[in-house]
């Protein structure tokens, strides 16, 4: 009967530290679980407070571009020079998401990305006589501008094939120009020598154009009809008009969808005729930056 007493007493001691020892747990783990929610609270205020980063300024450089000549490759090539080619080209996918994207009606922005000279995608030869402008389409499911612009540029390293676009317009309606309209592009086989190409991006196997790209397609086709004095009837092609390709597939698939859109930029033309001829037109950001 005597050991019982220290017995019970011990018992009641290690219960006693057990409770301790959980209670403090769960102090901890409530600590911790009201710590990390004050972390998110913040991560998440910062986050709703802070504007996402963009680049939406944009810079009328156009005061330089001679419209509607010829004299606005010059300072594009001499863009492409200065900026040095391997670090322009990396630079490319980086800002290319971020390039903005009017939505006046009167204007349109370009973001130059001019290819490193090379003869697989950017071969510099002279462009002397544009008597068409080609429509084509990627053929790359939900491929971006950026990426599209990649490939070209890639070429001079993996030397696969010889292709390229003067214009690729991307999904956000922006509109990349890889090469200038003074110098040719492999895009339109044997019309490169007289033709400017456009690239046209699409969501999915149809081919077809969002609002948006189709959008930037009416403008810039547009805008180079007045600028290398063209009309709407015979100076809009399809590269499928030029050799068979299937190219721009929905276009060629539907003949109607075709018609209109040539419909369309013919009536931008003739509604803002002036416009499209001033030198407020265009504005120009450079690999995504003004
Ligand atoms: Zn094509």
């Amino acid at each position: 009967m005597e050991e019982l007493i220290p017995k019970k007493k011990g018992r009641k001691r290690r219960k006693r530290r057990i409770f301790v020892r959980l209670m403090i747990w769960l102090i901890l783990v409530f600590a911790m679980i009201g710590m990390i929610t004050v972390v998110a609270l913040i991560v998440y205020g910062i986050s709703k407070l802070v504007p996402k980063a963009s680049s939406e300024k944009t810079v009328n450089t156009s005061g330089s571009y001679d419209l509607p000549g010829v004299s606005i490759d010059d300072p594009q090539t001499s863009a492409a020079t200065s900026g040095g080619s391997g670090t322009a080209a990396s630079s490319a996918t980086a800002s290319a998401s971020a390039i903005s994207v009017s939505s006046s009606d009167e204007h349109l922005n370009i973001d130059l990305q001019l290819l490193t000279k090379n003869p697989y995608s950017r071969p510099g030869t002279t462009l002397s006589n544009v008597n068409a402008v080609v429509i084509h389409y990627t053929a790359s499911p939900k491929g971006t501008a950026a990426e599209n612009r990649e490939y070209f540029e890639d070429l001079r390293i993996f030397k696969t094939t010889k292709a390229s676009s003067h214009f690729i317009v991307g999904l956000d309606g922006e509109v990349v120009q890889c090469i200038p309209t003074r110098e040719i592009a492999y895009a339109s086989n044997n019309r490169n020598k007289d033709t400017v190409a456009i690239e046209c991006c699409h969501e999915d196997e149809t081919g077809k154009f969002n609002e948006k790209t189709l959008d930037s397609m009416k403008k810039l086709t547009a805008w180079l009809l007045v600028k290398f004095g063209l009309s709407a009837d015979d100076g809009i092609i399809r590269h499928y008009d030029v050799s068979g390709k299937l190219c721009p597939k929905y276009f060629v698939e539907h003949e109607d969808e075709w018609k209109k859109f040539k419909d369309s930029v013919a009536e931008y033309v003739d509604e803002h005729r002036a416009a499209l001829a001033s030198d407020d037109y265009l504005t120009f950001t450079e690999f995504g930056r003004s």
